[in-house]
């Protein structure tokens, strides 16, 4: 997939004229003077010769110096110039798809190129290349599954791994596998890029290798925390609660959080004494967000302040999600705090989002309109727009946690660390001094981890380990302790457990039928088998649907002073089948007869759906339906009723979605005239609020699936479904014949199942004839 082919002498100085020739252009000598002004040009020599003569080289850089869009383009015109163009095949791999294509347009406008002629990109399903690609801009995860099919990067002369200081999963596991390619690969050159810090943890790492630091050049940047802003904008923080941080009742709030927010920061709780010296508005400032609720307020008035009261210069908004980014934009466009409209360019800018417009991102507006950034912390160190002047930090990103004693993994804001917040301060002085607010007080700041925790010690690793099966990269704790930072032993064992406990492991830890087909898909191994049973039994529209809820987002919004009326059109599409997840395929099908008539805007609306979540949705479903096109478990050509006979029917759908979402399972257990629920990790649970099932006394069925647990006053199961024992008896887990010989075990003997010996035959053999279908 990525090797790049390789041609002729002829070609070779082919090249070379064309490269020249582009050199006389005006775009191109325009650019140029661009690029000789960054500090990576004065690098240029030295870092060619590192690059000849060491085997692996780490650059480290402040963020905008010029890294990404240059030194691999400094490989490929040295490489062309020395007319080994044709010869060679330049890889460098981006955490994020938006980065991959940003940085290869670039480079291709840089050089007078049409994208994806000599510089192209690949992402998962998607591309933009040709034969003349000789530098490839690729996703982390693209050149992971390449290394499937090729596992010594033959054809590849230069790879180039970039953002590496984010200690990101797929980065960090790329490496293990690199330092052990490149004995057996000596012509191959490697080079890691990373922002200023801790450069030297990955020189160790390749034995020592060189370093080249490439100095930064930035201005100033003055700061105010919470105390200066709320002063400087006098904005007056509504008192939602009477409950200071550390009350125990501010537990009662459904805030989504493993830990309460502020203990996570300060281990003696005794948070009233870090307070001393602040007034009441930055209490409640401060309290409100601990909470995860975000003032949007506080950020819509900061913005209002800088617009009247500070200089020109673009604003950039650190922002934790799409949720805050959009609100926001509804809340500037709504309250026209602004003034004229025309005198202000607000634009979102978010990792999921498919494209960017560049020119609008990176080109200096007209004079007297100011540019306004709404982002994520993919503009931390991924993204570099110029003219920034002013930064809003809120204090938080959305990062995944996971803790293995409960088994439970959250995707939610929590504090940044130390580095991000400077990095974040950074972003400010590319271009003349500037300012950053920071929307949270100055202990904060001082609580702060040093660094961030890297992925791989904060994120289940159930599809890392299947990654590592399906390289053939031996046994999987040996592999994973050979990591810059390995994880822990128990999240090692938990992630090889459920692998064994879906059937993609075997005993010996050797990948099943099911477990290679797993290893095909990109996707969580869960997900991968709801839609591999989705497409075997012929529910396929469901299936699909509720696989890209899963693996994008929840569509269902909820509006804060309508809550009771966005849970009636919930509960209308989940009709009487006690299933979120049902709801969610109502729902879907509902938007798309909408969309059939143009009216979709509006049935979001009434049914509170998000719109954008709804056509993400519809994207990945696609995307899905290519992935199991790919593995021949769909045949396109069929139509999609070739797929879907049992679609519409309930009790068959809900058994797909317990082969899907176990061994997420909870009990139902009749106390009365109400159901209390269990799980087998963590005892007693409830059912989330905004479920359809909340509320519901007796359920019909003894048994409930459920997407994820979430812990906060209680620990909540969320979108649940609830399901018979016939559909676990078929797709639940391994089944283990009790030790009084009067049923069947599952979950290590947590669930009981009796049954006769006729019965326990029967199910037995389907089961056989279910893993021949999977054997082919
Ligand atoms: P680094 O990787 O060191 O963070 P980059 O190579 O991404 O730096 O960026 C170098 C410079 O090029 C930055 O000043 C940035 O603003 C500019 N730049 C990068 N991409 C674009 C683009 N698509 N359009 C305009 N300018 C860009
Ligand atoms: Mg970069």
């Amino acid at each position: 997939l990525l090797e790049i082919h390789t041609a002729s002498e002829g070609l070779n100085i082919e090249l070379k004229q064309k490269q020249e020739k582009m050199r006389e252009s005006d775009s191109v000598k325009a650019m140029l003077a661009f690029r000789e002004k960054l500090p990576a040009f004065k690098v240029k020599s030295e870092f060619l010769k590192a690059v000849a003569a060491n085997q692996v080289l780490v650059v480290s850089g402040e963020t905008g110096c010029g890294k990404t869009t240059q030194l691999p383009q400094f490989i490929l015109e040295e490489e062309i110039s020395s007319l080994r163009g044709a010869n060679c095949s330049i890889i460098c791999t981006q955490p994020r798809r938006i980065s991959a294509i940003s940085v290869a347009a670039r480079i291709s406008s840089e050089r007078g190129e049409k994208l994806g002629e000599t510089v192209g990109y690949q992402i998962r399903l998607e591309s933009k290349r040709s034969a003349q690609t000789r530098l490839l801009f690729c996703t982390t995860g693209v050149l992971l599954r390449q290394l499937v099919q090729d596992p010594e990067l033959t054809g590849i002369t230069h790879l180039l791994v970039d953002e590496i200081h984010e200690r990101g999963m797929n980065e960090d596991f790329l490496l293990i596998i690199l330092r052990d390619i490149l004995p057996r690969r000596p012509d191959l050159r490697l080079i890691l890029m990373s922002a200023t810090i801790n450069a030297d943890l990955f020189s160790k790492y390749f034995g020592s290798a060189p370093t080249i630091h490439i100095p930064g050049l930035t201005f100033p940047v003055q700061e105010f925390y919470l105390e200066d802003v709320l002063e400087k904008t006098r904005y007056v923080v509504k008192p939602e609660s009477d409950s200071f941080p550390g009350n125990s009742r501010r537990g009662q709030r459904q805030q989504e959080s493993k830990k309460d927010p502020l203990t996570e920061l300060f281990e003696d709780a005794d948070i009233d004494a870090h307070y001393k010296g602040y007034s009441t508005n930055t209490r409640r400032s401060l309290e409100a967000w601990s909470g995860s609720q975000l003032d949007l307020g506080l950020v819509e008035a900061t913005i209002e302040h800088i617009c009247r009261h500070e200089g020109s210069g673009a604003i950039l908004v650190f922002l934790t999600g799409w949720d805050d980014i959009s609100k926001l934009l509804d809340k500037l466009k709504a309250n026209n705090i602004l003034g004229d409209p025309n005198k202000f360019l607000v634009i979102p800018l978010h990792g999921s989002m498919p494209t960017i417009n560049q020119r609008e991102i990176f080109d200096r507006p007209p004079p007297n309109v100011r540019k306004i950034v709404l982002a994520t912390n993919i503009a931390e160190s991924s993204i570099t727009i110029d003219d920034v002047v002013y930064v809003i930090d809120c204090g938080k990103a959305k990062e995944t946690s996971y803790d293995a004693l409960n088994k439970l993994a959250c995707l939610l804001p929590s504090w940044i660390s130390k580095a991000s917040a400077h990095q974040r301060r950074g972003r400010a002085g590319r271009v003349q001094p500037g300012v950053c607010y920071r929307l949270y007080p100055k202990m904060i700041h001082d609580a702060m981890l040093q660094y961030q925790l890297p992925e791989m010690l904060r994120t289940p690793l159930q599809e890392l380990c299947l990654h590592i099966k399906s390289l053939q990269l031996g046994l999987i704790g040996t592999f994973l302790a050979k990591a810059l930072q390995p994880p822990d032993a128990l999240s090692v064992e938990n992630a090889i457990e459920l692998l064994k406990t879906i059937g993609a492991l075997d005993d010996r830890e050797e990948l099943t039928p099911l477990g290679r087909h797993l290893c095909t898909l990109p996707l969580d191994p869960n997900i991968g088998k709801m839609l591999l049973m989705g497409s075997i039994f012929q529910c396929l529209n469901p299936a699909l649907t509720i696989a890209a809820a899963l693996a994008h987002r929840n569509p269902f919004v909820l509006p804060i002073n309508r809550k009771e009326e966005a849970d009636d059109a919930k509960r209308s599409f989940a009709g009487d089948s006690c299933s979120d997840h049902i709801a969610l395929v109502k729902a879907f099908e509902g938007w798309k007869d909408a969309k059939r008539n143009r009216k979709e805007k509006a049935f979001c609306w009434e049914n509170f759906l998000s719109p954008v979540t709804m056509q993400m949705m519809e994207d990945m479903r696609n995307q899905f339906l290519d992935l199991l096109s790919g593995i021949g478990f769909v045949d396109k050509s069929r139509g999609a009723n070739a797929y879907n006979q049992y679609s519409d029917d309930l009790e068959m759908v809900c058994a797909i979605l317990c082969a899907g979402l176990y061994p997420n399972v909870v009990q139902c257990k009749r106390r009365g005239k109400r159901t209390a629920l269990y799980t087998k990790e963590v005892g007693k649970v409830d059912i989330h609020p905004a479920s359809v099932n909340a509320g519901v006394h007796l359920f019909p069925l003894p048994y409930m699936v459920y997407s994820e647990k979430v812990k906060t006053s209680s620990i909540y199961v969320r979108d649940s479904t609830n399901i018979s024992d016939y559909a676990l008896l078929m797709f639940g887990g391994n089944l283990i014949p009790s030790k009084n010989g009067d049923g069947i075990e599952m979950l290590g003997g947590y669930l009981h199942f009796s049954a006769s010996k006729t019965v326990l035959d029967l199910i037995r053999k389907l089961r056989g004839e279910l893993d021949k279908l999977l054997t082919r």
